[in-house]
């Protein structure tokens, strides 16, 4: 089971269950028991592809809307 949660810095990302501690790319170390889990699921491509979603809702999808703006 792997479980998809976010940092306080707002980086979504995922990680076995079982994993106690977890440290985000911001510096930030933390217990996975204390965050909030956003989803649990059975695979690790899922949990990847949530990611990347939840990551994509927070940057507002740039990748997608750059070449609309110019
Ligand atoms: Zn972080």
């Amino acid at each position: 089971m792997y479980l998809v949660f976010r940092c306080d810095c707002g980086r979504a990302m995922y990680s076995k269950e079982g994993v106690v501690r977890k440290k985000c790319v911001c510096g930030k170390t933390f217990t996975l028991k204390s965050r909030r889990i956003i989803k649990k699921t059975d695979d690790f491509k899922t949990a990847s592809k949530l990611v990347r979603e939840l990551q994509e809702e927070k940057y507002g999808g740039l990748k997608f809307t750059t070449a609309d703006r110019i």
